[in-house]
């Protein structure tokens, strides 16, 4: 199988360690570093792609401008820290990337922001808007308020989740070491990087355990893990060197790193989760004008629903009929029920008199919807 060049790729999450982007030893941001990558996402984003940065680091700064002693922290600590460092990282994000006239948003996400429907549509359409004005969306866990049962802990697996949500088509995940081994690195002339995963197999976990890394947060495992996200959710990931500077244009050139390709596209494996897992918790019935731009590809917007059933919530899966009862498709609502009810018939301007701001225009978006057999 051909491996995937970065060009090939339209919406790409960028994943940064805390290790490449702090100086532990001198207390501060890797600034020589940064710009050379800021470089790379210039010249992407210049190139009409869509960038998303998960960055670390928040708690090795806070550490570094609170002075805090070496050795780990308590949890109370590192959220305490992180309050701190999360403040210098999103100024170094927004300073790297205004150099180029980059505006940069700062989303702070906790576990339950990602996994709970509700709350992923509302952080997803934020990452959508920023996108379309074209910021980079810069994303951290919420460290300060994240505890133990409730945390990702490592971004690897907080980026894969990102890049699913925001419907990405790669995810790079910028590391210490430059791919995965297939046996430890330190062990020498006898580890050989694997250059392509085509499939996450037992024997690719086992390779993954035995890199030694466990101690750190984002060792292999949580990359194997971010991977198998990743690549159940059509996306493809990489995983390269960021100990070397413009690490994507790296990457671009062939630089050594592990490509882990997924058997889906983005579209078709979300598609699939709505169609297929999610209990329908009710019905919109549409008219035929709305039946026909469901089937031209465009959203469903309140002006073409005629009724409401079910008491379900915004972000929760409905069944949506044509006119005369057929199942058109299924799709994830955007408003309420109770919502959805006044604002039925409505047209978008009005839609906006019945809720006030932050109604959105469409009740089922596009992305969310998936059409039966005609
Ligand atoms: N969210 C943590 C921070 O910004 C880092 C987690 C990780 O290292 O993966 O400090």
């Amino acid at each position: 199988m051909k491996t995937p060049r970065l060009a090939d790729f339209r919406r790409i999450v960028v994943k940064v360690g805390s290790s490449l982007l702090v100086d532990a030893a001198a207390g501060r941001v890797n600034e020589t570093w940064l710009a050379s990558l800021a470089d790379d996402i210039a010249r992407l984003h210049g190139e009409k792609r869509d960038i998303l940065v998960v960055s670390s680091g928040a708690i090795a700064l806070g550490r570094a401008v609170l002075k805090l002693p070496r050795g780990p922290l308590k949890l109370e600590d590192s959220q305490a820290a992180a309050a701190v460092g999360q403040i210098a990282l999103a100024r170094t994000w927004a300073e790297a990337l205004g150099r180029h006239n980059i505006s940069a948003g700062q989303i702070l996400v906790t576990l339950g922001d990602t996994e709970e429907r509700r709350r992923y549509l509302n952080a997803r359409s934020t990452i959508a808007k920023l996108l379309e004005w074209r910021s980079v969306p810069v994303i951290n866990e919420n460290d300060t308020v994240a505890t133990n049962e409730i945390r990702y802990g490592d971004n690897d697996r907080l980026a894969a989740r990102v890049a699913t949500m925001a419907s990405a088509d790669l995810l790079v995940l910028l590391s210490d070491v430059d791919g995965l081994y297939d046996a430890p690195p330190q062990d020498g002339a006898s580890a050989r990087l694997i250059p392509l995963v085509v499939r996450i197999t037992p024997e690719i976990e086992a390779m993954a355990g035995a890199s030694g890394s466990e101690l750190s947060r984002g060792g292999m495992t949580t990359k194997i893990e971010a991977g198998k996200i990743a690549t159940t959710g059509g996306i493809h990931m990489v995983i390269a060197s960021g100990r070397i500077e413009h690490p994507l244009h790296a990457i671009a050139g062939k630089g050594r790193c592990t490509w882990f390709l997924t058997p889906a596209n983005p579209v078709t494996a979300r598609k699939k989760w709505i169609a297929g897992s999610l209990e329908p918790k009710g019905t919109l019935t549409i008219d035929a004008g709305a039946v026909a731009a469901l089937r031209r590809g465009n959203s469903l917007l309140p002006v073409g629903v005629v009724r409401v059933e079910g008491g379900f919530a915004r972000g929760d899966a409905v069944i949506v009929r044509g006119p005369d009862g057929h199942e058109i498709g299924r799709g994830l609502v955007a408003y309420d029920a109770e919502d959805a009810e006044k604002i039925r018939g409505k047209s978008s301007g009005d839609v906006m008199l019945v809720l006030g701001i932050g109604g959105r225009a469409e009740m089922v978006h596009r992305d969310d919807l998936v059409l039966g057999q005609a």
